[in-house]
């Protein structure tokens, strides 16, 4: 009997949880006892907390047709088949598909064909964000065309009233399973950095940076949407015919830019 009570000394009593707590459960490991225990993860301490029970950020990268939209659905695909509850937003600015995101391939003839598609609640503001948001739970929060949520003027920091709002859900729902997945374009038409996206590359736990096809060369290395037209907005939005992928050496700056 006394061996058996010396062996759970360092294991705390179970306490009974308030009903309006949540019943989740971690695995805790006891150094005490050096054994792990499944607990209410509120009432494991900050040193015991499973390190996999905690909200992440993704965010992935690349150029117009690199194929981001088709990755983000596919982890949203992935999260749906394993029950995950998903919400989508998308920036209002983004005219090219209102009420959804979409995956899409260029044709040989510089068309566009929507390979796949996923409902998205159109974001105008930071406060259309939060009604979203709150209007019930989920367990992953995917954004598509991210880059067009501005940044403040005059600039604030690198984030933008977006990327702030991001980095609070993480932070309220820190120690949860909750995923946010953001995609967009890192960089502009002349190579600067484009909106929150650089600001929430910094903060993310995952980065994923693609490529796509460089439409002049060929080569597997297009790393940027080189502009077509000669409009020196930042905010243009476009398709096939006012953008091209290009490579570093077939990319030209445009002439304010060089
Ligand atoms: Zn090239």
């Amino acid at each position: 009997m006394q061996h058996r009570r010396s062996s759970r000394a360092g294991v705390p009593r179970k306490r009974s949880m308030p009903a309006a707590m949540p019943a989740r459960r971690c695995l805790v490991f006891h150094r005490l006892s050096g054994r792990y225990a499944f607990e209410s993860c509120f009432s494991a301490p900050e040193s015991q907390r499973n390190p996999f029970m905690t909200a992440r950020l993704e965010v992935i990268v690349g150029p117009m047709f690199s194929g981001k939209t088709e990755r983000l659905i596919a982890r949203l695909h992935r999260a749906q088949y394993a029950k995950k509850r998903v919400r989508i937003i998308k920036p209002a600015h983004d005219t090219r598909t209102q009420g959804y995101i979409a995956s899409r391939a260029v044709l040989p003839d510089g068309t566009t064909q929507v390979t796949d598609q996923l409902s998205a609640v159109m974001v105008h503001n930071e406060e259309d964000f939060w009604h979203v948001v709150h209007l019930n739970k989920f367990d992953v929060l995917a954004v598509d065309e991210a880059q067009f949520f501005p940044l403040d003027e005059p600039m604030r920091d690198s984030l933008g009233w977006f990327g702030r709002a991001i980095r609070r859900l993480l932070r309220e729902r820190r120690d949860s399973s909750l995923r946010i997945i953001v995609a967009g374009l890192d960089m502009d038409f002349a190579e600067e950095p484009f909106g929150p996206i650089p600001g929430l590359l910094a903060i993310a736990d995952s980065v994923e940076k693609l490529t796509g096809v460089c439409m002049i060369c060929g080569s597997d290395a297009g790393y940027i949407s080189h502009r077509l037209i000669s409009d020196e907005k930042q905010l243009v939005v476009g398709d096939a015919g006012e953008y091209q992928v290009r490579c570093r050496s077939c990319y030209q700056p445009p002439r304010k830019h060089a």
